[in-house]
């Protein structure tokens, strides 16, 4: 789950680490306020859940409240990447002397956690990761002893920061490793974090991202999470607790479990075709949960036919045969179904199935050529 820069900012502010003074506005009113409130040049930012809004025009100076309020009516009827800006967030503008990269995030391959930091933040940074990645330093953490003072002082040496900043450099990355163990984040980046011409060290801009599978114990950053930016069908599934991804394709996949459900949508690609969804509908499923996930596939109507491939091991697939008849009573669906079911129960399953008017398959590449040819008719 990605955090807006003003979330991420109030986490961050609450682990010691310095941030602009600011507020959120969802009205050009509100933003003029804040402003006012404020006192001097602020700077009006979009908060959606992309990166780049800088270049993209979604981060403008303002420097006075009547600027503020005609930037932030231009900035609120702005889209960012195929997302309606909703809200701002208008901060103090700070005078920058230095723009640095400073981020922790998971590394998978070296199965640890990484603190990365750069001389040359901001918005290029992508750019100087490919073109000169040497400016890009790298410390990773032992999970088990986390960040030590040490680490954060080597990083502060080896982006050539000077002497006077590495006091509060420390605080600020024993700051963020808090804020990313505490929270369980993936993600927790500060790009810029700016040296001031009054000589500080602040996070000009926040961004986290928290792992989902670890929210059930963060009920407070579950709660943050922004709906609106969700595919709806992504949202619903969710509710249901299914694993769901939207895709671009036409032929909607509904599997169990998740290496089959990837594996499913390779033959797939294999035979011409292109799934609509992911969607793990998971261990055990009932009829319930399938109904559920077979009306979130059919509300897509880039649709033309749906593939069943379930491996009866927990999910019996008798269940699974009554979640389908379930939904088809409900939904009353036009598009072609092929299902293919192994495991236990299959004989019940399929036999609850026989009236049902579905394309039956034996084998997956079976399952997946009969759904492509059928997507291609309808
Ligand atoms: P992003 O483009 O989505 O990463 O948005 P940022 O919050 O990082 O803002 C983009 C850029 O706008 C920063 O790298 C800064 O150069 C500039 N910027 C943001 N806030 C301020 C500010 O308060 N003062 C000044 N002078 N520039 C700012
Ligand atoms: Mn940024």
């Amino acid at each position: 789950m990605k955090l807006h820069e003003y979330q991420s900012k109030t986490i961050f502010s609450k682990y010691g680490i310095p941030i602009p003074k600011g507020r959120v506005a969802a009205t050009a009113q509100e933003a003029k306020q804040i402003a006012e409130e404020l006192g001097g040049r602020v700077v009006i930012k979009s908060q959606v859940l992309v990166g780049g809004r800088g270049k993209a025009g979604g981060v403008k100076l303002a420097k006075d409240p009547a600027e503020a309020e005609q930037l932030a009516t231009q900035i609120l009827g702005m889209d960012i990447k195929g997302l309606p800006v909703r809200k701002v967030l208008v901060d103090e503008a700070s005078a920058i002397d230095q723009e640095i990269y400073f981020a922790i995030t998971d590394d998978r391959s070296a199965k640890k956690p990484v603190m990365i930091a750069s001389a040359a933040g901001g918005i290029d940074i992508e750019e100087v990761a490919a073109k000169t990645p040497e400016k890009i330093v790298k410390i990773h953490i032992d999970p088990l002893l986390g960040l030590r003072e040490y680490q954060a002082r080597d990083v502060a040496v080896a982006i050539d920061l000077p002497r006077d900043y590495w006091k509060d450099f420390v605080k600020i990355a024993m700051g963020l490793w808090n804020v990313y163990q505490n929270t369980d984040a993936s993600l927790a980046e500060i790009n810029p974090l700016v040296i001031t011409k009054e000589k500080k060290l602040i996070a000009l801009d926040g961004k986290m991202m928290i792992d989902d599978n670890a929210l059930f114990r963060h009920p407070e950053l579950a709660e943050m999470r922004d709906t609106d930016e969700d595919a709806p069908s992504e949202v619903e599934a969710r509710k249901y607790g299914l694993s769901f991804i939207k895709l671009d394709g036409n032929i909607g996949c509904m599997v169990n479990g998740a290496g089959l459900a990837m594996t499913s949508m390779d033959v797939i690609k294999l035979f011409g075709g292109e799934p609509a969804n992911f969607l793990d509908v998971g261990g055990g499923a009932g009829s319930e949960k399938v109904a559920a996930a077979m009306r979130i596939i059919l509300t897509d109507p880039n649709v033309k036919a749906v593939l069943f491939n379930i491996f009866g091991g927990i999910t019996r697939c008798d269940e699974v045969a009554r979640g389908i008849l379930t939904a088809m009573d409900e939904v009353k669906p036009k598009v072609p179904m092929v299902v293919r079911l192994v495991g236990t129960n299959a004989e019940e399953g399929r036999r609850l199935l026989e009236n049902a008017n579905m394309i039956t398959a034996e084998t997956l590449a079976d399952a997946a050529k009969k759904s492509v040819e059928a997507a291609k008719k309808g």
